[in-house]
């Protein structure tokens, strides 16, 4: 289970993500496959520790982007606490009436309360522009695991910590107050609340199955094969080649200084339709504007690699990244992190 605990610097190795949101179709695999494994419990239905947000978008908790925390050149930044209303959903319903109450059959579950405003994946698919360059694309989201923690750095209890052996960020539950300056720290918005037991939660990167060669539950569910996962510094592994050697794989937000470790390869998307709805190759229907202000400038460079090798293979050549982002074989998209969970005894 979680070894060895180390609360700032540098981490042996760092486990990372990619996400090609060329290839996620908002499915919300990822996010259900994580719910039933870690957030199915009393006082966490609100709780969803992966996302998958549309952008343009207000996101999860709403206007997450706006809440402040993280590093401005290394200093801290303030940042509050979403409200309730803001993350929505663990809406009550009337299961009594309808399970137990004898009107099973003359009835239907509704909500009961107070009307929600919002909830995950309420603007889903909503996007922006104008018909016919309307766009949207989705992103998946969890805790980043962050080289530099602003959730662990705000701690005053040293519950939270970033493991040596592979970066991963946790919490020991038993050192929590619930006073939540993690939460507040955290620019991506991604630490939750237990109200029933006091304690903050977030991803803890599926660390039990990592242990034992599998890759977290998000990755390996996915049925888009658009997420990969690895170490950093396995060189020939994909995630490094696509974070290092490629640099097609950027980080949500660099501006935000934590150094996520959750990468994620740009949507290429189509070009604009003309007022003649012709092809119109020279402008992006997603405007680079838009790409730059959620992953940098960086997302330039990155778009230009990949329109570059996606035009080798139309014109019949070959190109090793765009077979690394086909993933013929799954098992090479988590390789040494592919047992089959199936064959583990969990204890
Ligand atoms: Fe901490 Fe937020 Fe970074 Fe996760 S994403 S490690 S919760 S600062």
């Amino acid at each position: 289970m979680a070894k060895t605990k180390q609360k700032k610097g540098s981490t042996d190795r760092q486990v990372a993500m990619v996400f090609d949101l060329n290839k996620c179709i908002g499915c919300q695999t990822c996010s259900v496959a994580c719910k039933t494994l870690w957030t199915n419990e009393d006082s966490t239905d609100y709780q969803w520790w992966c996302t998958v947000n549309t952008q343009p978008g207000q996101g999860h908790p709403r206007d997450y982007e706006t809440m402040g925390g993280g590093y401005r050149d290394g200093v801290p930044q303030p940042g509050r606490l979403a409200k309730r209303s803001e993350w929505g959903g663990g809406w009550d319903f009337n299961y009594d009436e309808v399970f137990y109450g004898g009107k099973g059959r003359s009835t239907f579950l509704q909500h009961v309360g107070e009307e929600p405003e919002w909830g995950p994946n309420w603007d889903e698919d909503q996007g922006a522009g104008e018909y016919p360059n309307a766009y949207y694309f989705y992103l998946p989201r969890l805790c980043n695991h962050c080289t530099k923690p602003a959730c662990v750095d705000a701690c005053p209890r040293d519950a939270m910590y970033k493991r040596s052996e592979d970066g991963i960020v946790l919490r020991d539950e038993t050192r929590c107050r619930g006073y939540q300056f993690c939460a507040e720290a955290c620019p991506y918005e991604k630490i939750y609340f237990n109200f029933m037991r006091n304690v903050s939660q977030q991803c803890i990167m599926c660390f039990p199955r990592v242990e034992q060669n599998v890759a977290p539950a998000c990755a390996r569910q996915c049925p888009g094969r658009a997420v990969w996962f690895g170490m950093l510094d396995d060189h020939e592994g994909p995630v490094a080649q696509l974070v290092n050697k490629w640099k097609v794989a950027l980080p949500l937000h660099p501006e935000y200084g934590t150094e996520a470790n959750i990468f994620y390869i740009p949507p290429v998307g189509p070009a604009r339709l003309s007022e003649d709805l012709s092809f119109d190759e020279e402008t992006p229907r997603i405007p680079r504007e838009y790409l730059e202000g959620l992953f940098g400038p960086k997302v330039n460079a990155a778009l230009d690699t990949l329109t570059t090798e996606m035009a080798k293979t139309k014109n019949g050549r070959k190109s090793k990244l765009m077979d690394t982002l086909v993933a013929y074989w799954w098992k090479d998209m988590f390789k040494p992190y592919d047992r089959d969970p199936a064959e583990i005894k969990w204890k």
